[in-house]
């Protein structure tokens, strides 16, 4: 493909806070330019910051495609979690804040849930999961969810966390394309004050999965009534996750479990992509380089000290829960605030109850988020207290810089730096980001790649492209890569390092960016959803912005569609924040809007008012449906969607607007 074009102008920056930057960990220190000196030299540092078995004398051995890191070493991913901080000072400090959907709560200390793991670990050993095997973990956002975690990385078991929220079916093909020995679910979840009944989908995927031998089941809320808290429990197979705990802590032995001595590239896990695009795949991770990320990326990136209350809303059913819930906060001994249920329930305050209740300093979502909270309006965070806030991040999608300056704005207070981190399932930790304190943001940027990290805009041929618009690549190994895609090394090679002709060394992460004269990325979505209109490749992200850039819109999503003249005409998807209407006058000003933020050449031919859209489970926009509307097509794939019926409803408007 040819570069992109540039259309959106954005010139509004925000440099960081002299107070912050003044008490951040970079402050006196420029590890921008310590790490482009030497970048190896630079993570081996990382590494060192980790605690190690053995360590390591080997940094990088880089046979393109394939990369290991630090392969001579040993570590515990578990022990870097937990043994190491129940040593000194953070024994009794909580690690866990988690509150329940329906307002249980419970915290655990690291003491706790260095406790917990060890037991847990027990019980995988005594059911017989051995290193290397596969675990299947289909649980909601419970304190148990992260035990079973660290229990599998503590014994050495690969865990494959599948997110629960999804269906069945999608719980076998996961299970079985990895073949897990074990599957650790629950009675039950909750999610917008339903309940979700976990292990009754669980035993529909379980009919056709032969790998499995064992099942742990947590009970979700003991004492709470119903009909679920009781699933049917096979004898032999199926196993309370209670009494097993209880029969590990009453063996009469020591209730410490060794941690497995890891080599640096023993798989830690497998965790399958969103779907976005298409057919999952299931990404592998390994323990030394991914934790060297994770931990590296968590302490910087977030600036995370001993005296913050640090929330990331994610699942730990998608790779953000895994590296910013779990192991990389976990890493550096950070208090963190896990939420089992819905933004919006009870009230559309929730989120913001739990920032005041707990006092949290750092919080990290994603845009889709962020757009559902402008949809809501300003009264709900305002009706609570958010002074303690320090730090915001974004993940998941490119933020519209109106949502930015909203979320800067109404959540942040005005005093807030804003991290808006790109990375991957594959890319294991963030890779473009900001560092709060050292980097100035502007709304809509991811800025620069983290330290040691290596990005470029290239053209198709491979040719670097220093300003304007093209494809996105790393151009160097780093430490948290996927090492391949579980069962199909081929499609690893094919996806990610074939994108230019006798590059092998090149990653292609499939998305489009542009680059400006600071040499700031400004990711423009999907190449596969890039637009083509008369010749000019826009991203989707341009003309998507340009709309939530009118007061009445809240989320757009834009898609073309196959046209006579201009090779592909836009069609767009709009949702509107509340108090406002669809009428056909509100269509003509959006048209216009965009042609005059962007030029004529973006003017949406359709425009079709939504209350939803359709979206992943894990709530990003799904362009490819959207382009099945447009053109009249029968839609493609639709496990992966959160909602089927939202692009049911879509498609019989579109097919019946004049
Ligand atoms: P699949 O690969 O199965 O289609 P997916 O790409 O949605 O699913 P993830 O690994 O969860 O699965 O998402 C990574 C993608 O999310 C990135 O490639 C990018 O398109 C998008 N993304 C993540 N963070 C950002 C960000 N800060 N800015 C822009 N885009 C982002
Ligand atoms: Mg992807």
């Amino acid at each position: 493909m040819s570069d992109l074009d540039v259309l959106l102008q954005e010139d509004r920056s925000f440099p960081p806070p002299p107070q912050f930057s003044a008490q951040a960990h970079t402050a006196g220190a420029d590890i921008y330019r310590d790490a482009a000196r030497d970048p190896d030299a630079f993570w081996a540092r990382m590494a060192r910051e980790l605690t190690w078995i053995e360590p390591f004398t080997r940094v990088l051995d880089w046979k393109p495609p394939h990369a290991q890191w630090f392969a001579d070493g040993t570590l515990n991913a578990s022990a870097n979690c937990l043994d190491r901080h129940v040593d000194g000072p953070r024994r009794n400090k909580a690690a866990i804040v988690w509150e329940g959907e329906p307002g249980d709560r419970r915290t655990l200390t690291y003491w706790d849930l260095y406790r917990e793991v060890n037991l847990f670990a027990k019980v995988l050993d005594r059911l017989g999961v051995k290193k290397g095997d596969r675990v299947a973990i289909y649980l909601p956002m419970i304190p148990e969810a992260v035990v079973a975690m660290l229990g599998c990385a503590r014994v050495g078991a690969v865990h494959s966390v599948v997110f629960g929220g999804f269906s069945p079916e999608s719980l076998r093909d996961r299970i079985n394309d990895s073949r897990c020995k074990l599957l650790i679910t629950a009675d039950r979840g909750y999610r917008r004050g339903q309940v979700v009944p976990l292990k009754r989908n669980a035993d529909r995927a379980l009919e056709e999965t032969p790998s499995i031998e064992n099942v742990i089941v947590v009970r979700r809320r003991p004492g709470a009534e119903g009909d679920l808290a009781f699933p049917e429990i096979v004898e032999g197979r199926d196993h309370w996750w209670h009494r097993l705990m209880h029969d590990a802590e009453h063996d009469g032995e020591s209730f410490v479990r060794e941690p497995e001595a890891m080599n640096a590239e023993d798989l830690l896990y497998i965790l399958y992509t969103s779907g976005t695009t298409g057919k999952p795949k299931g990404i592998v991770h390994t323990t030394g380089g991914y934790m060297t990320g994770v931990a590296a990326t968590t302490k910087y990136v977030f600036d995370l000290k001993d005296e913050d209350v640090y929330w990331c809303t994610a699942d730990i059913g998608w790779v953000t829960g895994h590296s910013y819930i779990v192991y990389g906060p976990l890493a550096v001994g950070a208090t963190c605030v896990v939420y089992e249920g819905a933004p919006d329930w009870p009230d559309k305050d929730r989120f913001w109850q739990i920032c005041e209740r707990y006092g949290v300093t750092i919080f990290y979502t994603a845009p889709t988020a962020i757009r559902a909270f402008m949809k809501w309006g300003t009264e709900f965070p305002a009706r609570r207290d958010l002074s303690r806030l320090r730090l915001l991040g974004s993940v998941g999608e490119p933020i519209n810089p109106e949502a930015w300056m909203w979320y800067h704005e109404h959540i942040g207070g005005g005093r807030c730096p804003i991290v808006d981190t790109w990375w991957q399932t594959e890319t294991g930790a963030i890779m473009i980001t900001p560092l709060p304190g050292v980097t100035a943001t502007k709304p809509g940027s991811a800025t620069v790649p983290f330290p040691g990290v290596s990005a470029a805009l290239l053209d198709s041929l491979g040719k670097e492209i220093p300003e304007g618009g093209g494809l996105l690549a790393l151009t160097r190994p780093w430490p948290s890569m996927l090492r391949t895609i579980w069962g199909d090394d081929d499609r690893y090679v094919q996806t990610y390092f074939s994108k230019w002709e006798g590059r092998p060394d090149l990653y292609f992460p499939g998305d489009g960016a542009k680059r400006d004269a600071d040499g700031y990325y400004w990711i423009l979505g999907r190449v596969d959803d890039v637009l083509n209109v008369a010749g000019h490749r826009i991203g989707t992200m341009e003309v998507e912005s340009a709309l939530v850039d009118h007061p009445a819109v809240a989320e757009a999503a834009v898609v073309g569609k196959v046209h006579e003249l201009k090779g592909q005409a836009i069609a767009a998807f709009v949702t509107l924040r509340s108090g406002h209407q669809p009428s056909g006058e509100l269509r003509d000003e959006l048209r216009e809007h965009v042609a005059e933020k962007i030029g004529a050449i973006a003017r949406p031919d359709d425009i079709l008012f939504s209350a939803d859209l359709p979206k992943t489970r894990s709530g990003k926009i799904m362009r490819r449906l959207l382009r099945d509307i447009a053109e009249g097509r029968a839609l493609g794939d639709t496990t992966t969607l959160a909602d089927p019926g939202v692009v049911a409803s879509l498609k019989e408007q579109y097919e019946h607007q004049e």
